[in-house]
């Protein structure tokens, strides 16, 4: 069975002390909406890496449950990489889940499948922090009929580097799979969202490519799904057979709106 899971990625938004209000905020928001039962869904918030230290310790504090997750990372373990943060790093702060290939590093920063993958490649051979691997389609490329070709082609890269096994409990003490967040790249941040039936079809065929591969890591594998997100359509989007979840951008920089879509996953966990 798949826990739902609600991920922020605050991407460069922030400073030291809305670190400490947005997580401390929204872990009491959690625990007040849980009611003393244990959290039956998984939340992680993504801050700049500049705050991960501070996010672990406010979370470690406020409610352990709440991880946090680099919104990425060097596939280089350690060296002359100026400017650049290694897994070794991440892990030794607290720091458990690294966002790959979003489509905003993707268009801005030059990364590629192949450069992508070799960062999957690094986690999954350090062990100790778990990829999301972001995947997605631009509005080209949904209108000219090629969303599957340009999510196959991202996620084949991946599986080219380290197979399906990559994807299963190879993280944290074999305990995690890989997760992977579908997002449209016409839907982030602009307010357009995929309908629920859209994210699903597209849900249901990464699932179907790694089921090809292996039954039991595709059931077990979380995909999340990005753009747009908010309290409104979260219920929705979250019901829908193979959506596990969210990655949430400008609504997770907010503490009522962002408990909002957790409460949606609890909603759903506990139905
Ligand atoms: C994102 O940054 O991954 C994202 C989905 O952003 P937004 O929710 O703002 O569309």
């Amino acid at each position: 069975m798949r826990r739902l899971l609600v991920a922020g990625n605050w991407k460069m938004h922030g400073d030291v002390t809305m670190t400490t209000e947005l997580v401390e905020g929204v872990a009491a928001k959690v625990v007040s909406m849980s009611e003393g039962k244990d959290l039956s869904y998984e939340v992680l918030v993504c801050p700049p890496s500049i705050y991960l230290s501070k996010a672990v310790d406010v979370a470690g504090r406020a409610l352990s449950e709440i991880k946090v997750g680099a919104q990425n990372v060097s596939e280089h373990s350690h060296g002359a990489y100026t400017g650049e943060i290694s897994l070794p790093m991440l892990s030794e702060i607290g720091c458990g889940y690294v966002l790959l290939g979003h489509s905003e590093r993707r268009q801005y920063y030059g990364e590629t499948n192949e450069s992508v993958a070799k960062k999957f490649a690094a986690c999954t051979a350090f062990g100790d922090v778990v990829p999301v691997l972001c995947v997605g389609e631009s509005l080209a490329e949904r209108e000219a009929g090629l969303t599957e070709q340009v999510v196959e082609n991202q996620i084949q890269a991946v599986l080219d580097l380290v197979g399906i096994e990559g994807f299963g409990k190879k993280y944290l003490q074999n305990t995690k799979n890989a997760v992977i967040a579908y997002e449209p790249v016409w839907a982030i941040g602009t307010g357009k969202t995929a309908t629920p039936e859209q994210a699903q079809e597209v849900h249901a065929f990464i699932r179907e490519m790694l089921a090809s591969l292996d039954r039991g890591i595709a059931d077990s594998t979380q995909i999340l799904y990005g753009g747009s997100v908010k309290p409104s359509n979260a219920l929705e989007l979250f019901a829908q057979k193979d959506i596990d979840g969210g990655l949430i951008g400008g609504a997770s920089l907010e503490i009522e709106s962002f408990s909002e879509i957790c409460k949606a996953a609890q909603k759903l966990a506990e139905s």
